[in-house]
């Protein structure tokens, strides 16, 4: 993000309407989102938006098609598992996919401002953050700093699990990554008023370090899984596994 001036570098806060025509609609831009990670996890990337010719040309203002609300882990890069470009994603990203004020307000200037239609929360196998809370919450040690503040935001996950009895990390992350998506919509009236008026929907998807693929684990609306469904299943081994 641009430090200059408003959030995104966007002279002002009027709202964008120019959206890309092809993009400019949730389940739209969650087929594009997943046909790129279905390029990245077969290994036949295209690297679209990344030359210099499109780097002047969205020089002059941003039109991203998906918000990612992602985990910070170092493996889990949004424009190369989603093979995209300049201008097509805005990014937020914190340790567990944690949405303090700073990341709702974001997340709001992207949907309102800019007129992106789709939020994607992006939680991963083997979450660091994850694993810290369930430390936390198991043996009562409380963490140094501010990593507080992202166990504690992580916490009633953990507690939510402990209800429904799941007890692998990989399920207590589907949990999280559910919760991520319920907690933005509740704390962000914006956002649900958007997807209540059916211009974005929010989506979880769970992402596997070793495989490269996403799952959807939670969508609001319901249902809106009908385009990736379609699609197919975006993880072959996976699904043979499970
Ligand atoms: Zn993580």
């Amino acid at each position: 993000m641009s430090h200059s001036g408003t959030p995104g570098g966007q002279p002002g806060p009027q709202r964008t309407t120019d959206r890309a025509p092809a993009l400019s609609e949730p389940a739209r831009a969650y087929a594009e989102l997943i046909a790129g990670n279905r390029r990245f996890v077969g290994g036949a990337p295209r690297h679209p938006n990344q030359d210099a010719g499109h780097r002047a040309a969205v020089a002059d203002g941003q039109h991203p098609f998906a918000v990612i609300v992602g985990c910070s882990d170092s493996r889990l890069a949004a424009e190369i598992i989603f093979d995209r470009g300049l201008g097509d994603l805005f990014v937020v990203r914190t340790a567990g996919h944690t949405a303090g004020p700073e990341v709702l307000g974001s997340v709001e200037y992207a949907v309102t401002v800019l007129g992106t239609p789709l939020v994607v929360v992006l939680g991963h196998d083997s979450c660091g953050a994850v694993q810290a809370a369930r430390e936390v919450a198991t043996t009562g040690t409380q963490p140094l700093g501010h990593l507080r503040a992202v166990v504690d935001a992580v916490l009633p996950s953990l507690r939510r699990a402990e209800t429904e009895g799941v007890q692998d990390i990989d399920g207590i992350v589907d949990i999280h990554i559910a919760q991520t998506v319920e907690t933005l919509l509740a704390q962000s009236p914006v956002l649900a008023g958007e997807v209540a008026q059916g211009r974005c929907a929010v989506v979880g998807v769970s992402y596997r370090l070793a495989a490269g693929a996403v799952r959807q684990v939670a969508a609001v609306p319901a249902g809106f899984a009908t385009l990736d469904e379609q699609a197919g299943p975006l993880d072959p081994a996976a699904s043979a596994a499970a």
